[in-house]
């Protein structure tokens, strides 16, 4: 039931996913094996409760009953994340449909604290019209019956859907409407993430409590506590998830490309490889055409691997890659956006361009270097 965050879209991986359902208004929509589980035990635990079909196999019906509407809950909790996500023009991967409910994956960024906002909140408010709905619809049917029970019980499940996925701890939509509200306030969308983050792991830890209460009272059987645990369990690693990411993000937002950019020697192709080396003196090394055009750049790990006593015959370009778009970067990049360009297309080394004209590289180890000795900010 929450949104999961992709920083970066690579490639994407259905089928981890599952089995592809449908796709709704853009959206892929997977079905997941564990749900099967979810599905399994809830229909076992149906047909050994009373219930208005009696028990034995109008019970498991029953169950089943219960089951579909419940998938087409989350579903439509989860459209409501997802369609709204792209109202926003937020790049939205895919639902998909799991033991724990379902979650959206959709692209971090979201272009304002009030985007974000709304974003989360539609899954909670789909879940509270579809519960207070059935709520009615019960409500109105004057005879005890079967479809009087199962729309009590869909009423029920969206109501409580919609109440937990509102406590306000990451990861849950609470949460992160609570950080959009922070970012809202503070102006500041990494502080929410920490924020949120704690009253996250606060979550969690109430959660194993309620769930060892409700069992010491026996509201629940063991299985209820164990689906507990493993929900508080899920709901711990994301809210550290956050803090985390609130803290990194915080510390990248003072990095800045201009000031990790190295001088670049450029040097004709078919040089020797040793003469180019002498002639760079430690600078980066850039490989030219006939027209004197920068075409390659030297892999610095290639070139050192190269025997000392080879490096005169060898040709420079045999150790550079010729450049292409994914392996420049634009001087103004700063942060998270330069993170996400290296991130996008990995390479040891990068042509820097400022008004489109080569003014240096950058290389990946002085970035690395950069962000493992930020200071972190207080
Ligand atoms: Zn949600």
């Amino acid at each position: 039931m929450s949104e999961r965050e992709r920083s970066v879209s690579t490639d994407d991986q259905p089928a981890r996913r599952g089995l592809r359902l449908a796709t709704v208004g853009g959206v892929p929509v997977y079905l997941n094996a564990t749900w099967l589980l979810l599905a399994g035990l809830l229909v076992l635990m149906y047909g050994q409760l009373p219930s208005a079909a009696g028990t034995g196999p109008g019970a498991y019906a029953m169950g089943v009953a219960f089951v579909v509407c419940l998938l087409l809950s989350v579903l439509l909790h989860e459209l409501g994340h997802a369609l709204t996500a792209r109202r926003w023009r937020i790049q939205v991967h895919a639902i998909t449909l799991d033991l724990f409910g379902g979650y959206t994956e959709m692209d971090a960024r979201s272009p304002s604290a009030g985007a974000d906002l709304l974003v989360s909140l539609a899954g909670p408010v789909v879940s509270a019209l579809i519960g207070f709905g059935a709520l009615g619809a019960a409500l109105a049917q004057p005879d005890a019956g079967l479809l009087r029970e199962l729309t009590w019980q869909v009423a029920i499940s969206n109501l409580l859907v919609a109440v937990f996925n509102a406590l306000p701890g990451m990861p849950l939509d609470g949460g992160r409407i609570l950080r959009a509200v922070i970012w809202a306030v503070t102006g500041d969308p990494h502080k929410g993430s920490r924020v949120a983050g704690w009253c996250g792991v606060v979550v969690a830890v109430g959660s194993v409590v309620v769930g060892v209460l409700a069992y010491a009272n026996r509201w629940v059987g063991l299985l209820g506590v164990g689906f507990t645990v493993m929900i508080a369990v899920i709901l711990w690693r994301g809210a550290w998830a956050s803090i985390r990411a609130g803290h990194v993000a915080a510390r990248l937002a003072g990095l800045r490309l201009g000031s990790l950019v190295s001088p670049l020697v450029a040097v004709p192709a078919g040089m020797p490889l040793a003469e180019a080396q002498l002639r760079g003196g430690g600078a980066a090394l850039g490989v030219t055409d006939v027209h004197g055009r920068l075409v390659a750049l030297v892999h610095d790990d290639a070139a050192a691997a190269v025997p000392v006593e080879r490096r005169g015959s060898v040709p420079v370009e045999s150790v550079a890659r010729t450049l292409d778009p994914g392996r420049t970067l634009a001087v103004e990049l700063s942060g998270e956006d330069l993170v996400r360009a290296v991130r996008l297309n990995p390479a040891p080394v990068y042509l820097v361009l400022s008004d489109g004209a080569a003014t240096g590289v950058l290389r990946t180890a002085d970035l690395a270097r950069a962000l493992t000795s930020v200071r972190p900010e207080s």
